[in-house]
């Protein structure tokens, strides 16, 4: 175990497995004496025959009924809160462009033991109270920037929360206050290099950046190195969802070997996303998070459709906290091309092993002569010598990987659209037949 200083919560953190797994019982049957509050899982429970008593290990998880985006869809807005409305004091939503936006409500205490989470990640990869800690995602009903904002003034940081784009602006304040550490997804921090770079700027010299809390969309190890090099920083990759809070929930630590979810405030499954059934670590499946320590509104082994696997469950920093690898994204993130099952981090995990190609890209899927296509669009940093052979080798190295010959592009820096949230990576214009 480390110094008892790299830890925030040393009695949480440093828990052995037995500790940790006696702790997820307790919480877990208290969690579903306070579903009873709630006619949805009341009825779940019942209709199940599955009680508090029952739950006598972890495993006895698997007792109870999974949750789905489309059960807090159905009972939108407030159907599963497990509190009276006057208990909660706040509510974050998703967008909502696929239908009902979800809703999740939270009560003082889910935001201050939210806060602590938040805290804690950030707290792990080494930053202190005397750090100045940029918050460069959006605000609002998007949980990324409350999320971040609590949990660094929880922390004792100078907070600024600058939120996304304005990217001349975000400099300003990196340069101005003296900036140490910032969130922001992967995507914008290329952007925000990119600036600096017509600005003149060297993040080595001119600025005091040393750590970066990356996530909130899936990116590749490869990204990951990108931008600690570009910027000569830490990068730490930070997992989390509307329905789970938000940010908090999982983030690496200094060892950035994996995620480590924290097992004090969720149940963490990983399920074959076809038989439901659970699959052995260091396989593949969906990852299946239950909460045991909110009050408004508790989720029952909900699915994420994150797909991820366990790398482990113990770790040189000290912490039992199961260790997940980074998302392989969502399973709906999945295209099929020909037959063929592709995820956009496996194209992004070959193209960032060019060293003339930025980190934006795009890739198109359409039809043509009854065919399904893919054009990747890459830009490159500067013009390459040989155009020709470097499409050429990036399409092979691509097909290596995918199984398909894409069509490759490459283009100037800046071509390409910039999003200042969560990137767009896949424009799917295909045909489809009915
Ligand atoms: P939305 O559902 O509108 O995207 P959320 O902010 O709740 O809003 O998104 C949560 C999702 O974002 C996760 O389920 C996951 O798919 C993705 N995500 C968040 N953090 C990461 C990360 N570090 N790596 C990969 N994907 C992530
Ligand atoms: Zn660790």
């Amino acid at each position: 175990m480390l110094e008892s200083s790299e830890y925030l919560h040393p009695d949480k953190e440093c828990l052995s497995h037995e500790e940790i797994r006696a702790l997820q019982v307790k919480r877990l049957q208290e969690t579903m004496r306070h579903c009873m509050n709630n006619p949805f899982y009341k009825k779940k429970f019942e209709e199940m025959g599955v009680t508090p008593e029952d739950i006598k290990s972890v495993e006895d998880v698997r007792k109870l009924p999974f949750t789905t985006k489309q059960d807090l869809r159905d009972t939108y807005p407030f159907g599963l809160a497990s509190v009276p409305l006057e208990k909660c004091v706040r509510l974050h939503s998703s967008s909502g462009t696929t239908g009902n936006p979800t809703v999740i409500l939270h009560t003082q205490k889910d935001l201050d033991e939210w806060a602590n989470a938040v805290a804690r990640c950030l707290w792990m990869v080494g930053l202190r109270p005397s750090d100045v800690f940029q918050n460069s995602s959006g605000y609002g009903m998007f949980t990324g920037g409350l999320g971040f904002q609590y949990g660094a003034e929880r922390l004792g940081m100078l907070t600024v929360p600058a939120a996304a784009g304005n990217t001349l602006r975000q400099i300003k304040f990196i340069t101005d206050f003296g900036t140490t550490a910032i969130h922001a997804v992967p995507s914008y921090v290329t952007r925000i290099k990119e600036v600096m770079d017509q600005q003149g700027i060297d993040p080595r010299k001119d600025t005091k950046l040393r750590i970066l809390a990356i996530g909130a969309e899936p990116h590749s190890e490869e990204q990951r190195k990108r931008i600690e090099d570009m910027l000569g920083v830490k990068a730490y990759n930070s997992f989390g969802m509307s329905e789970m809070c938000g940010p908090g929930v999982a983030f690496e630590c200094k060892e950035q070997n994996g995620l480590h979810f924290w097992e004090d405030y969720y149940i963490v499954e990983i399920v074959d996303p076809e038989t439901l059934e659970p699959v052995p670590d260091g396989e593949i499946g969906e990852l299946v998070l239950t909460t045991i320590n909110r009050e408004a509104m508790p989720l029952i082994r909900y699915r994420t459709r994150d797909l991820t696997r366990v790398l482990g469950r113990t770790c040189p920093c000290g912490r039992n906290h199961i260790r997940l690898d980074r998302m392989k994204g969502r399973s709906d993130d999945m295209m099929v091309l020909r037959g063929v099952n592709i995820f956009p981090i496996q194209i992004e995990k070959i193209l960032m092993q060019f060293k003339e190609l930025s980190t934006n890209y795009l890739i198109t899927l359409t039809t043509d002569n009854d065919n399904d296509n893919m054009t990747v669009e890459v830009e490159y940093n500067e013009t390459p010598a040989d155009m020709v052979a470097l499409t050429k080798e990036i399409t092979r190295r691509l097909k290596d990987e995918i199984l398909l010959t894409p069509h490759v592009k490459l283009l100037p820096l800046g071509t390409l659209p910039q999003s200042e949230g969560k990137a767009v990576r896949v424009k799917d214009l295909r045909t489809v037949y009915q």
